[in-house]
């Protein structure tokens, strides 16, 4: 397969071209490097017709045949890994080890989707009485993913809805539609057609997908704003929604860590992936007593990492996905600058290089209602927050309208786990964040989604449930008498 090019749609077990394409973008170098598909509403009725004839059979084909087929569909992934790393720092800007991540990821979601079972509960079971209840596929599931992570997230929902009987069609972001496409294209080597289709397009596509008659499920990753619009559109055909939203994590660093060691994780948990990761740290609460020292072992550490081309070995932090996203993150560091909020590094953006870079930038302590502290930036730039007291911190860390992650760091983990109980989001972690693995769910409180992905909340989420009550023999037997 050429992953340098022919980018195409995959519907029906086919590959499918569009009379009119779309530029792919490499951020790195700000330049149109690909053609991808741009999807007709016939191309996606086609791809929704062909998700629908594959249904059936797809779901009578029963668990234990379609794990086997969802494992191969994971190796496979595997083994082509370079080529789709490649591609994905390429279209995405990620360095080469988080795109070998990525794909790693991708494949280990199959694989892991496929060992997990879905239960059969039973309900009432006596003499006479028996009811169970069977959870059943929901029948063609809409895919929708961002940019950020287009590949994991678009196989986070693609794993766990084929695993449960459902057929798939998915759209991943126009910015980076290129790795999604090609991976779902290798995949139909192993899959029956029609079971996963992609379709690539502008910005039309998506509402097209939600609300088509067809779909009778949409599980989405994106911002919140996008969210809402996807949740009306849905209410029309009362279509099952999963939605994955923004985040404003905030972590709370103890005065009692260990502040060199420390700094590159928490480092790491507001950068990587420049700062684009919607569990990435975002507000970074410190006690008052580390707070200098921290700020510049921070400041520090950022000097001593490469920003630049993702594919450039040593490059350890790449651009910001798109032009759009660039001048979103701009936007909130000139209002910075503008409220005279201090640069502790970072700040000034390079207007003459190419591609959407954008360097470290840390905010020395701004005022908690200034846009850096309130608003989601989603890129590499991190406001420093002093505390003096636990509760406060607490306070001010859940006072946002997101609920998505967020971390507790200190050298007690029994102190830290208390506080982190206190926390008004769907994962907390403790001096670490973004461990995610398939087998453990992952859920958006408040504005930061609706419904659960990962682990067996997640899978449930592609199902629903059937109950069979068993004839009360006895119990009849019991009355004739
Ligand atoms: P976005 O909402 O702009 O787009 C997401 C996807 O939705 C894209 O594929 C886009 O083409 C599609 N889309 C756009 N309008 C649509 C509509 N009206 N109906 C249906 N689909 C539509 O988000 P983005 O800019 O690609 O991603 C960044 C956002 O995603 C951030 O807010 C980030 O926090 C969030 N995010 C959340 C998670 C999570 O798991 N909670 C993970 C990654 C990113």
């Amino acid at each position: 397969m050429n992953f340098d090019g022919d980018f195409v749609m995959s519907i029906g077990g086919r590959p499918v071209a569009t009379s009119t394409t779309l530029p792919v973008v490499n951020p790195a170098t700000g330049k149109v490097f690909a053609a991808a598909p741009d999807c007709t509403p016939e191309l996606l009725d086609r791809a929704v017709a062909a998700a629908r004839a594959a249904f059936p059979a797809w779901r009578d084909l029963g668990p234990d045949r379609r794990s086997a087929l969802l494992k191969q569909a994971g190796d496979l992934m595997a083994a082509n890994a370079e080529p789709l790393k490649a591609l994905l720092t390429r279209e995405q800007g990620k360095p080469l080890d988080d795109a070998a991540g990525e794909v790693a990821g991708a494949a280990y979601w199959l694989k892991s989707f496929a060992r997990m079972d879905i239960p059969v509960t039973v309900g009432q079971s006596g003499p006479g009485r028996r009811t169970e209840t069977h959870q059943m596929p929901l029948g063609v599931v809409g895919a929708i993913a961002p940019w950020n992570f287009p590949l994991l997230l678009a196989f986070w929902k693609i794993a766990p809805a084929l695993k449960a009987g459902n057929t798939v069609v998915v759209k991943p972001s126009p910015f980076t539609p290129l790795a999604t496409l090609k991976a779902v294209e290798l995949l139909q080597s192993v899959l029956p057609a029609g079971v996963l289709n992609a379709v690539g397009g502008g910005d039309d596509l998506g509402p097209w997908l939600t609300a088509h008659p067809g779909i009778d499920k949409v599980s989405f990753t994106g911002s919140t704003a996008t969210g809402r619009r996807v949740m009306a559109s849905a209410a029309e055909g009362l279509k099952r929604i999963t939605l994955e939203l923004g985040g404003n994590d905030a972590a709370i660093v103890l005065p009692d860590i260990d502040v060199d060691a420390m700094a590159p994780r928490i480092f790491w948990s507001a950068f990587r992936n420049s700062g684009q990761i919607c569990v990435a740290t975002k507000r970074l609460y410190i006690h008052a007593d580390i707070y200098d020292r921290l700020a510049a072992a921070l400041v520090a550490y950022a000097a001593s990492l490469p920003m630049g081309d993702g594919a450039m070995p040593d490059t350890k932090l790449g651009p910001v996905q798109n032009a759009r996203q660039f001048e979103r993150v701009k936007d909130i560091i000139e209002d910075c600058r503008a409220q005279g909020h201090r640069f502790l590094c970072g700040g000034d953006i390079d207007g003459g290089r190419d591609g959407y870079f954008i360097p470290v930038t840390l905010v020395d302590d701004p005022p908690e209602t200034s846009r850096v502290v309130r608003e989601e930036a989603f890129g590499p730039v991190l406001p420093l927050l002093k505390f003096h007291d636990i509760d406060g911190a607490v306070a001010r860390a859940n006072d946002c309208e997101y609920g998505l992650g967020g971390s507790v760091w200190s050298g007690d983990p029994a102190r830290a786990q208390a506080i982190a109980e206190r926390l008004e989001t769907g994962t907390v972690w403790i001096n670490d964040v973004q461990i995610l693995a398939p087998t453990v769910a992952f859920a958006g409180h408040k504005q930061s989604g609706f419904g659960v992905e990962n682990g067996l909340d997640g899978l449930l989420e592609y199902c629903i449930p059937r109950t069979i009550v068993m004839p009360a023999i006895v119990m009849s037997t019991e009355t004739e008498h």
